[in-house]
């Protein structure tokens, strides 16, 4: 863990039941982040407030929950956690990361320009490309870290930044800090994609993005078993006008789900310490491998793409693990491993994905959190064949 988590998030407890104003470590908060503003019971978790609906002690009054639409105990505690994480002042759960994402999509009109990274998530990419672009919004995707490429590519019409970093699945990187400079000059909204390295690693908008977007279905969550997204900013005006698209269109976290990915968050601190761990030695063991080219590891978090030396070695590895499963997906507990060509990034243009270097020899592991000797093994057995 670096020392930059060390001071985290002054005010990070919003929820009164803390009078003293605690600088919590990163790993205090996934356990302590926010806890039921509700609870006369002493219960060390909140509880799944399986409602759609609240009684008014009055006309005209409110206990502050209303419809389940606007707001649930069970999903409150979980934003407040998600907005401490990422040091933001609201952060609002959706049904999954692609929920979250269409919603974002509502902050523009009809002739507003977006700027993406040009490896973007397959769904991210689809849904610029099909709904937005319908919706008269235009995208235009290139490599977010040249800095010099994305002020030539600016118009009068471009309202926003799109960024994910490092970029899926070839790990490009962008300077967040610098690209926020651009965006602070020209008046453009800074929005990151974050699910792959987490707040653990990385939190845009201390570095100044203006709305972080997650899969929470990813790392957030971590056990692989339930679907979530979030937008969290750190701007009141930006979280009405977020708030006010969640209520209206209603791709909300159900109290269940919120209770899982509650649950998740108590242990992303010490699951991304394994990963990374695993990882590292990982990518260490496949650099080293004759049928492995190339290695792409960010040396954070435990996403590791490669490429083989052919085709039929790269469908070898998918159809021989055992313990690795051959699924879509990351950011779990179980290791997977994915073949981005076929899966996430199957629509994602031919010559695109060409251009991107997303071809039949490239493979995508997320590393989970078995015993990495396990995991080589694994690989070790699949990649001779046997
Ligand atoms: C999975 C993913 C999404 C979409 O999230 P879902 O929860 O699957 O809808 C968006 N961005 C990235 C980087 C992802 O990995």
């Amino acid at each position: 863990m670096d020392d930059r988590n060390n001071n985290h998030n002054q005010n990070s407890n919003q929820n009164g039941n803390h009078n003293r104003n605690i600088r919590n470590n990163i790993n205090t908060l996934c356990v302590h982040g926010a806890e039921d503003a509700n609870n006369t019971t002493g219960a060390i978790t909140t509880p799944v407030y399986q409602t759609a609906t609240f009684a008014h002690p009055g006309v005209g009054q409110s206990t502050g929950y209303d419809y389940a639409r606007l707001q649930n105990p069970t999903r409150e505690t979980l934003e407040k956690t998600v907005a401490a994480l990422e040091n933001g002042a609201d952060a609002m759960a959706f049904s999954s990361g692609m929920a979250a994402m269409a919603v974002l999509c509502e902050l523009f009109a009809p002739g507003d320009h977006i700027i993406a990274s040009d490896d973007l998530y397959g769904g991210s990419v689809r849904l610029f490309d099909h709904i937005a672009q319908k919706n008269g919004v235009s995208v235009d995707y290139l490599d977010t870290g040249d800095i010099g490429a994305v002020r030539a590519r600016l118009k009068g019409s471009t309202k926003a930044l799109f960024v994910e970093t490092p970029t899926n699945p070839m790990m490009r990187a962008t300077d967040l800090e610098k690209i926020a400079a651009v965006c602070r000059e020209k008046n453009l909204l800074l929005i990151v994609d974050n699910t792959f390295l987490t707040p653990i690693y990385q939190r845009p908008l201390e570095l100044g993005a203006d709305i972080v977007l997650h899969s929470g279905t990813k790392y957030l969550g971590g056990h692989n078993d339930v679907l979530a997204g979030f937008l969290v900013t750190g701007r009141a005006e930006l979280s009405e006008k977020l708030r006010f698209l969640y209520k209206t269109i209603g791709a909300c976290l159900a109290p269940w789900d919120c209770f899982l990915l509650q649950r998740g968050v108590k242990t992303l601190a010490i699951r991304m310490e394994r990963i990374t761990e695993n990882a590292r030695r990982i990518a260490a063991w496949l650099a080293k491998q004759p049928q492995v080219q190339t290695v792409l590891y960010p040396g954070q978090s435990g996403m590791i793409s490669f490429k083989t030396d052919a085709a039929a070695t790269a469908r070898l590895i998918l159809e021989r693990v055992r313990l690795i499963k051959y699924a879509e997906s990351l950011g779990g507990v179980e290791s997977l491993i994915t073949y981005p060509v076929l899966q996430t990034h199957a629509d994602v243009p031919a010559a695109k994905r060409e251009a991107l270097g997303i071809d039949e020899c490239l493979l995508r592991v997320s590393v989970g959190i078995e015993y990495a000797g396990d995991l080589i093994a694994d690989l070790a057995a699949a990649v001779s064949g046997q």
